[in-house]
């Protein structure tokens, strides 16, 4: 049997694919990543980078250069509609947990490390839209690309991302689940928030929870000087096309945005009323249901980041969670071109992995729940998010230590 590490291919040139490359190239593993897209390709929106997904980011060396792009903060406060503090949610805190939470244009995140990519000379192959896997042995893969062009590779690996292709090839069946519910959202500059004048310190980012449910306002750019808002809604699932034509539909959109605008306090009505019609987007939530293996029989099919296990965004860990995947993953490799068995190596990090991803979606949906409408919220009769909760768990881990302890436990050595 030929080693896993000989020849590495990674489907997606996202935060997972990238992040594998880069790491695997630090620990001298070489790889080749191909991406369905051109390098022009311009992404909206921006992501949260919590302090888990930042101590990887600083280990690789890119931290410090992309602090400075992001807005740094420590946690979201709940407001009510007279201003009271009523619950607060630590997304990083540099005292508590090593670094403050970082949130920037997810865009901003890929160039650079695109960047770093091209540093490295880590090959990739853009327009490169991967079909289906050929044949698979023990010894490696043979896939095929929608050109009907063909590879060979020792390990194939999937960070295609929530309606990853790779996935298909492992478990056919599964498929992302709705939530229920969708993110209506937008950014506006901060000039036109009404600030209540008796609340200078008024902070941000913010959750207003109200009758109607919950409004988040964050800074997304270095300066805080745009700040992205949004709110929840309850909504039918759609097919492709009936979300394409929902995302379309603008006015709709915002008259959704500002249901019951009455209802809030002057500080989200003044939001409300500074959002650009054409700058409103939705983002359904769905989930890729729990897959009990991330790899193909013989092992030589491995999916990770959104691929294996994409959630909400509501915890801000979707990246951070991809990221977590791609540097443990490294380390596992890295064992086994030093000797140890592949299968079994394979078999205890995706045990690890999915553990972790269990605690990660819990946490995501307590807070799907709490940012409902108060109705909305008694009718579930089940757990919300209260304050109280430890975040160690999920920020301050030891992910080196861990990937070596669960080899080494499953080894017995
Ligand atoms: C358009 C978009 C906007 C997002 N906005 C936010 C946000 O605002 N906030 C937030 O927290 N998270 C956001 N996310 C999610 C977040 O980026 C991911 O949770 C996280 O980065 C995990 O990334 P990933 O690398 O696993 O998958 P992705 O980031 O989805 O990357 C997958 C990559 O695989 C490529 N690919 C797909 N199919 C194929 C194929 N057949 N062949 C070759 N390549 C393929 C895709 O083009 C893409 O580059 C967004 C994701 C997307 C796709």
């Amino acid at each position: 049997m030929s080693s896993p590490t000989k020849d590495i291919a990674i489907i997606g040139c996202g935060v997972a694919g990238m992040t594998l490359a880069l790491t695997l190239h630090a620990r001298g593993i070489p790889c080749k990543i191909y991406e369905v897209r051109s390098t022009i390709y311009r992404t909206t929106g921006a992501l949260i980078l919590s302090p888990n997904a930042l101590r990887i980011l600083d280990k690789l060396g890119v931290y410090e250069d992309l602090e400075p792009k992001g807005f740094s903060f420590q946690k979201m406060i709940f407001k009510n509609n007279a201003h009271e503090t009523t619950d607060e949610y630590y997304l990083g805190s540099k005292e508590l947990f090593g670094y403050d939470c970082l949130r920037l244009y997810r865009r901003g995140l890929l160039d650079h490390l695109r960047f770093e990519i091209n540093d490295a000379g880590i090959p990739v192959f853009y327009g490169a839209k991967f079909s289906h896997v050929v044949s698979e042995t023990e010894d490696g893969v043979e896939f095929a690309f929608e050109d009907s062009t063909t590879k060979h590779c020792s390990l194939l690996i999937g960070t295609d991302g929530i309606h990853s292709t790779v996935r298909r090839c492992i478990n056919p069946s599964a498929r992302p689940v709705y939530a229920g519910m969708i993110s209506i959202n937008c950014a506006f500059p901060r000039s036109a928030l009404r600030m209540p004048p008796e609340h200078p310190d008024y902070p941000l980012p913010v959750a207003v929870q109200s009758k109607p449910g919950t409004f988040i306002m964050a800074p997304q750019d270095g300066e805080g000087s745009t700040i992205f808002a949004g709110t929840v809604a309850l909504y039918p699932e759609q097919d492709h096309a009936g979300w394409d034509e929902l995302a379309r539909d603008k006015a709709k959109l915002l008259s959704m945005f500002c249901k019951d605008k009455d209802a809030w306090p002057d500080i989200v009505q003044s939001a409300m009323e500074a959002v650009p019609e054409e700058t409103v987007a939705i983002w359904p939530f769905y989930n890729v249901p729990r897959l009990s293996k991330w790899s193909s029989e013989q092992g030589r099919v491995v999916i990770l980041g959104d691929a294996a296990h994409a959630v909400p965004p509501t915890a801000g860990q979707g990246a951070s969670q991809a990221l977590e995947d791609a540097y443990s993953f490294t380390i596992v490799l890295a064992e086994v071109a030093k000797g140890r068995e592949w299968n079994k190596s394979l078999d205890a990090w995706e045990k690890m992995r999915n553990a972790r991803v269990d605690g990660v979606k819990k946490l995501t949906q307590l807070l799907n729940k709490t940012t409902l409408p108060k109705e909305e919220r008694e009718k579930l009769e089940m757990e919300t998010w209260g304050s109280g909760v430890d975040q160690t768990w999920l920020y301050c881990r030891d992910l080196e230590n861990d990937t070596e302890q669960c080899l080494k436990d499953a080894f017995g050595n």
